[in-house]
């Protein structure tokens, strides 16, 4: 699996010259590293490294792992059922897999319980796959709204996307490019609860395409850990 210290290193060069040909700032992304399937030695070795934020798409992951790992900002970035929000509410610093709002609703109820509010992402479906989660594009306006409207616990904080899987990154830009227009209207709107600063988007395949295309939040996890078994 290598040395994650040097595949964080290579990653976070990567990142810095795809923002630099973009006339970006190595500085506005930041790394998640995926620590799905991977256990708290790796956890640790990475936030050595100066990883400040790490993902895990499964509930019960987090819960296994949380308690045994250096202080970490937790993001949960796989779908997430209602059932299980209230193990992740007090865990995590934010939520990227919001894709419908009786979801919402429930992150909404148990944040009010706990006394915080928590930041989330709206996951939007760019390509429209059946396979995968997210809301349309024609569908995120909406949602945000309604949100913003009755879920007083929230702040939307951006979104985030899946490409589709191909062999050639390159086939994710135009969906990463939709993604950041998307971005951008959406995040045109005013309200005190809408912060817009994160575009989550990007995985080992095609972080660097991804950061091109204006990511400020890239996912990965192979690339820094290794294959998973
Ligand atoms: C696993 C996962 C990643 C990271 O994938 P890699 O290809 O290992 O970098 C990113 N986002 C989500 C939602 C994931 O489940």
């Amino acid at each position: 699996m290598g040395d994650i210290g040097e595949n964080i290193k290579s990653v976070r060069g990567e990142i810095a010259r795809r923002a630099a040909a973009a006339g970006r700032e190595a500085g506005d992304v930041v790394l998640v590293a995926v620590t799905k399937t991977y256990g708290p030695e790796a956890i640790n070795e990475a936030v050595r490294n100066g990883v400040t934020d790490i993902g895990e798409n499964k509930v019960q992951e987090i819960l296994d792992k949380h308690g045994a790992v250096l202080p970490v900002n937790w993001h949960m970035i796989g779908h997430l059922q209602r059932n299980k929000v209230k193990y992740v509410i007090d865990k995590v610093k934010m939520i990227h897999s919001v894709d419908s709002f009786r979801l919402a609703e429930e992150i909404d109820r148990r944040a009010g319980q706990a006394g915080i509010t928590m930041d989330i992402l709206v996951q939007v479906n760019v390509a429209e796959e059946e396979s995968k989660f997210g809301a349309s594009a024609a569908e995120a306006a909406g949602l945000i709204g309604e949100i913003l409207e009755k879920c007083g616990n929230i702040r939307v904080r951006g979104l985030m996307c899946m490409a589709p899987f191909a062999y050639d990154p390159e086939e994710a830009r135009p969906y990463f490019r939709q993604a950041k227009a998307m971005f951008d209207e959406l995040g045109k709107s005013s309200h005190e609860r809408l912060d817009f600063r994160y575009l989550s988007m990007g995985m080992s395949g095609d972080f660097g395409v991804a950061v091109e295309e204006g990511a400020s939040m890239v996912r990965v996890g192979t690339a820094i850990f290794g294959a998973r078994g």
